[in-house]
């Protein structure tokens, strides 16, 4: 179903997907009403330098907002007001729209959900709160939010001892970060050896780590962790293997949760074991006229593992083929995926579907040049690269790579 040129569109979630969701129908020359609700009271703004840049203090708050203040968005921005239900059923015949905390209904003839996801956290070692852990001065830090990222931004990390929870690109990021901001000791649980061996295989996780340590990083076994008990003077956090690593400040980064828990109950439908949305290859729901695109959603060629979830241009993306499907457009041609992430001197990029390669195969370089490029193929096929400062060679990948299929000819 798409939108009717003078059509109401809803996008819930004032986040990357939403913004781009909104500028792609206005491209392609939707005149009707646009609103967009966000729960969070700041304008929309871009997520990957709350990892870094903005925790050094390198970029402001202003740097990272998602519109152009020359061309700005034709749309209505509804801050501070989180969607709580959405209403619209398979069989078309309910009315379609969504219900916010204040109590009002708001009819659409589309919406897009756009709601990303949650940082998860782990649980507290015992079920009973300790004294520390009733005062939320000595709580576990996130990292999803902008708030988040201003609380560690704001956080004595001079001289502190710092535990990374997490194996991935984020909590690398913050353990390099904190490095940069003069704490005393960091410590990663990666839960593996080489962090990322098992995603990008050995040769970048022990280039990753050996730059880490280089910088004094230190990296707990490789045991998972599991819980966190405050103590009095910081944290300690119990790891798989029964041994614990003690710090002041502990940063969780052990992955995201699509944030879908105001669906529950709705017409949509969500995966079993995430509860992500559940949507075809042009972010269709099972609810005519409801679309879902970004973090909060799990498309068919995500869960044929075609094309991996979570990553900043796979949100920009989708959302570019919603607003095409929305307004009856060429539908968007896809890349190749891509991710990047930026830690002390490196510049990791990802490019192809490295989630899917059976082996890894250095091309050039080495962890102890700082250089590295990666080819990472399936049953001899090269479908993948990772490069390590290696911006150019990756580039000249993607260039090459550059997908002109449609999304639905790419799940078939
Ligand atoms: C700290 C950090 C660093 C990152 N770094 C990188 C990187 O280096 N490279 C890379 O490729 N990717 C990176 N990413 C991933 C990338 O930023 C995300 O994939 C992208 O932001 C997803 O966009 P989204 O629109 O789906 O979700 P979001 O950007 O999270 O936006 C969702 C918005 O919806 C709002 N919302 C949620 N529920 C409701 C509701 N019920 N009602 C109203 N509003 C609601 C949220 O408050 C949020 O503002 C990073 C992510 C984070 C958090």
């Amino acid at each position: 179903m798409s939108l009717p040129a003078d059509g109401h569109l809803i996008i819930v979630g004032a986040g990357l997907a939403g913004y781009h969701a909104a500028r792609g129908v206005r491209h392609h020359g939707h005149r009707g009403p646009i609103t967009i609700f966000g729960e969070e009271t700041r304008s929309a703004y871009d997520r990957p330098a709350l990892s870094k840049a903005y925790l050094t203090g390198a970029v402001a708050e202003e740097d990272l907002l998602l519109d152009d203040p020359e061309n700005p968005l034709e749309a209505d921005w509804v801050s501070g007001l989180g969607v709580v239900g959405l209403s619209g059923s398979p069989d078309g015949t309910e009315p379609l729209g969504v219900h916010t905390a204040d109590g009002s209904f708001h009819p659409a003839d589309a919406v897009v959900i756009t709601t990303g996801a949650s940082a998860r956290t782990l649980p507290a070692a015992s079920a009973e709160p300790t004294a520390a852990e009733k005062t939320a001065a000595v709580r576990p830090y996130v990292l999803r939010s902008m708030d988040d990222a201003l609380a560690l931004r704001d956080a004595p990390l001079s001289g502190a001892s710092v535990a990374v929870l997490g194996g991935g690109f984020l909590a690398l990021e913050a353990a390099a970060t904190c490095t940069q901001r003069g704490a005393a000791a960091v410590i990663v649980a990666a839960g593996e050896e080489n962090p990322g061996a098992k995603r990008l295989g050995t040769p970048v996780g022990r280039a990753i780590r050996a730059a880490h340590e280089a910088h004094g990083v230190r990296f707990a076994p490789p045991a998972r962790a599991q819980a966190v008990r405050s103590t009095l003077n910081g944290h300690e956090v119990l790891l798989a293997d029964g041994s614990t690593v003690e710090a002041q400040v502990v940063i969780c980064a052990i992955g995201a949760s699509p944030r879908t828990e105001w669906l529950l109950g709705s017409g949509v439908s969500l995966t079993e074991d995430t509860s992500a949305v559940l949507c075809d290859d042009t972010g269709a729901t099972v609810v005519p006229g409801v679309y879902a695109a970004g973090d909060c959603a799990q498309w068919a060629s995500h869960s044929s593992g075609l094309r991996p979830v979570g990553h900043w241009q796979e949100a920009v993306e989708e959302a570019a083929v919603v607003a095409a499907a929305l307004t009856d457009a060429e539908p968007a041609s896809l890349q190749e995926p891509y991710f990047w992430s930026d830690q002390f001197d490196l510049r990791i990029q990802g490019a192809g579907r490295i989630h899917l390669a059976d082996t890894t195969t250095v091309l050039e370089g080495s962890a102890a040049e700082g250089s590295l490029l990666v080819s990472c193929t399936r049953d001899g096929e090269e479908i993948g690269i990772l490069g390590i400062n290696r911006l150019r060679d990756v580039t000249r990948w993607r260039k090459k790579r550059r997908i002109r299929s449609t999304a639905p000819a790419l799940a078939a």
